[in-house]
C-alpha cells in the first residue's frame, strides 16, 4: 500500500495563496484583452475549478499567474508576494518554490526516470538535499508509481500524469495550477487522476486552481467559478 505524504499542514501558510485584481492582457497585436480579469482569491488549501472554452483565454491566465509573462494592468499575488515585484531570477526561484504546475501533455523529461523527473523540480527548492529523494519516492508511491526508475516515455499515459502531479507538489508549493490536467485521460482515468490531484494537494496544504474547458471535471469541486463571470468588468469600465 503507499505510504502516505507526510502532512505539510503544520508549516507556516498564508491565509491567501491567490489573489488577482483587475487583471488585463492582451497579446502583441490583439486588438481586445484575451484576459480580463476582475478578481480572483484563492485561500491557503483551498481547491477551485475555473471553466472557460476553448481560447478563452485559461493557458494564458495560468502563465500570467506563474509570472512567465506580464499583465498589461492588475496584480498578481502568490501567499502574499506581488509576481509583479519580482524579476528575473528572484522571480524564477519564488516560482520554483511557491507554485507546482501540471499541464495537459505534462512535460516530462524524457530519457530520465520518473524519480529523476521529481527530483530536477527540487534542485532549486529551498528544501534540505538530504529530504529530497525520500519526499520525491514518498510522492511517487502516494500517487501509485512504484516503478520510480522507468523512463518517464515507458510510462502510461495515466502513470505519466501521475509523475507530473508529483513534479507539481515536489517543492512544497502554496498553489498548484493545472491546465487541463485531464485531457489526455480517458473518462474513467479524468476522474480518478482529478481524485488524485486533489487528494495529493490537500495532504501537501496546497491550494488548486484547475482550469479546463471540460465540464464533467466540475462536480468533485466544492468551488467552481467561470471565466465568463470572473471576466464581467463593472459597468462603465472599459474594455
Ligand atoms: P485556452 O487555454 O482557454 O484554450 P489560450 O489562453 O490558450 O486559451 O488562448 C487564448 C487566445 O489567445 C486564443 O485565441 C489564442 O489563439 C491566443 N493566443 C494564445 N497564445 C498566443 C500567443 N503566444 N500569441 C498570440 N496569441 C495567442
Ligand atoms: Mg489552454
Amino acid at each position: 500500500m503507499p505510504h502516505e505524504i507526510r502532512s505539510d499542514q503544520t508549516a507556516q501558510k498564508p491565509d491567501s495563496a491567490l489573489a488577482v485584481r483587475d487583471l488585463t492582457f492582451a497579446y502583441p497585436g490583439s486588438r481586445e484583452p484575451i484576459v480580463r480579469l476582475r478578481r480572483l482569491e484563492l485561500a491557503s488549501g483551498e481547491q477551485v475549478v475555473l471553466t472557460g472554452s476553448s481560447g478563452s483565454g485559461k493557458s494564458t491566465l495560468l502563465h500570467l499567474i506563474a509570472g512567465l509573462m506580464d499583465p498589461d494592468m492588475g496584480e498578481i499575488r502568490i501567499a502574499g508576494t506581488a509576481m509583479g515585484s519580482l524579476r528575473g531570477s528572484a522571480r524564477d526561484r519564488f516560482r520554483g518554490r511557491q507554485i507546482g504546475m501540471v499541464f495537459q501533455t505534462f512535460h516530462l523529461l524524457h530519457g530520465f526516470s520518473a524519480l529523476e523527473n521529481v527530483l530536477a523540480a527540487m534542485m532549486f527548492s529551498d528544501l534540505p538535499k538530504g529530504e529530497h529523494r525520500g519526499r520525491a519516492v514518498g510522492l511517487l508511491e502516494r500517487l501509485g508509481i512504484e516503478r520510480v526508475h522507468a523512463p518517464a516515455e515507458e510510462l502510461s499515459v495515466g502513470q505519466q500524469q501521475r509523475v507530473a502531479v508529483a513534479r507539481a507538489l515536489a517543492c512544497r508549493p502554496t498553489l498548484v495550477l493545472a491546465d487541463e490536467p485531464t485531457a489526455s485521460l480517458d473518462p474513467e482515468n479524468a476522474a480518478e487522476a482529478v481524485g488524485l490531484l486533489k487528494e495529493a494537494c490537500r495532504e501537501s496544504g496546497a491550494a488548486l486552481l484547475c482550469v479546463t474547458h471540460d465540464p464533467s471535471l466540475v462536480g468533485s469541486f466544492d468551488r467552481h467559478e467561470t471565466l465568463e463571470a470572473l471576466s464581467r468588468m463593472p459597468a462603465g469600465a472599459g474594455a
